[in-house]
């Protein structure tokens, strides 16, 4: 993964011609798959240590004919840049809550939430709040079961436009979740303004919390925000039984990670769960 993304950076520098024309080569390469239906969704495993697993997160992936998989790390920056990201984010927002329908038809799966990522630029589309909304009224998904996760640089970037779209979209029943937490710049005033259900913490801070003194008190910290602003907190990139007895002794009961499953088609998220059935 640390080569891939050393490759990416060396792909994307904008100080070469060849690299320009790699990157409007991937960029019509994302219009094509777009055209072709090429892209998919990926699930990971949402686990709380009461409940068992509580929902899912999905994950863009794109088939490509000739590379295979390709990474969103890869194509996501791209699709951003180019603006495809507002009718590939629609796209995934729609196929998301397709999957959403499906699983509230299984008594097993019906009170999962699904947590879709949402881009700055999506987000700061002028018909963002009414793609939503139009999402959900199209495919019938229950907006309580949709958590939109946003990171702190775009919350914060015009917060008075984000508190105005995220209560538009609450008014609904759909949740928030703050991906990537403790990796902005994010100002702790801000954050008790802003309607959230969920603080995520990012996964940089899990990775080394046995051994790393202060990711672990980071990592406390922001659970005892989280709880003191009555708020939910979940932790990504759970990798270990170490780690996650950590976040236990934390307060940190909700978990998303490789010890309980990596991302995969819908259908492999309800093989996982029926083995994390009961933690
Ligand atoms: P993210 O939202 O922080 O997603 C978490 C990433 O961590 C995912 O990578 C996931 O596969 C990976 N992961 C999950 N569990 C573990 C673990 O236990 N250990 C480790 N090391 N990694 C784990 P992925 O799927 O490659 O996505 C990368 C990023 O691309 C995402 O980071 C997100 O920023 C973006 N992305 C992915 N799907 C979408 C999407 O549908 N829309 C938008 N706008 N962005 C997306
Ligand atoms: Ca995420
Ligand atoms: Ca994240
Ligand atoms: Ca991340």
């Amino acid at each position: 993964a640390k080569g891939a993304g050393r490759n990416t950076l060396r792909f994307f520098d904008p100080r070469t011609q060849a690299n320009v024309t790699a990157r409007t080569l991937l960029e019509a390469g994302l219009r094509e798959g777009l055209r072709d239906g090429h892209f998919l969704l990926h699930y990971q495993a949402q686990i709380n240590a009461h409940q068992g697993v509580v929902g899912a997160e999905a994950l863009v992936r794109w088939q490509h004919p000739q590379r295979g998989l390709v990474s969103p790390a890869e194509f996501i920056p791209v699709a951003e840049a180019s603006g495809l990201i507002v009718p590939l984010g629609t796209w995934i927002l729609r196929t998301a809550c397709q999957q959403l329908v499906a699983w509230g038809q299984d008594a097993r799966t019906a009170h999962w939430t699904l947590a879709v990522n949402v881009s700055a630029r999506q987000f700061r589309h002028s018909h963002f709040v009414d793609e939503v909304l139009g999402v959900l009224e199209e495919t019938g998904a229950n907006p309580h079961r949709l958590k939109l996760e946003l990171t702190e640089t775009l919350l914060l970037d015009d917060v008075e436009d984000t508190i105005g779209r995220m209560e538009q979209l609450r008014r609904h029943g759909v949740g928030f979740s703050l991906d990537d937490f403790g990796t902005g710049y994010s100002s702790l005033s801000y954050l008790k303004r802003l309607p959230l259900d969920q603080l995520k913490i990012d996964q940089g801070f899990v990775r080394d919390l046995l051994t790393d003194a202060d990711d672990a008190s980071i990592a406390r910290t922001i659970v005892t925000l989280a709880h003191s602003m009555d708020l939910g907190v979940i932790a990504e990139g759970v990798e270990t039984c170490e780690q996650r007895d950590m976040l236990i002794g934390l307060g940190c009961l909700t978990w998303q990670g490789y010890l309980f499953g990596r991302p995969g088609p819908a259908a492999e998220l309800q093989a996982a769960a029926a083995a994390h059935a009961v933690v």
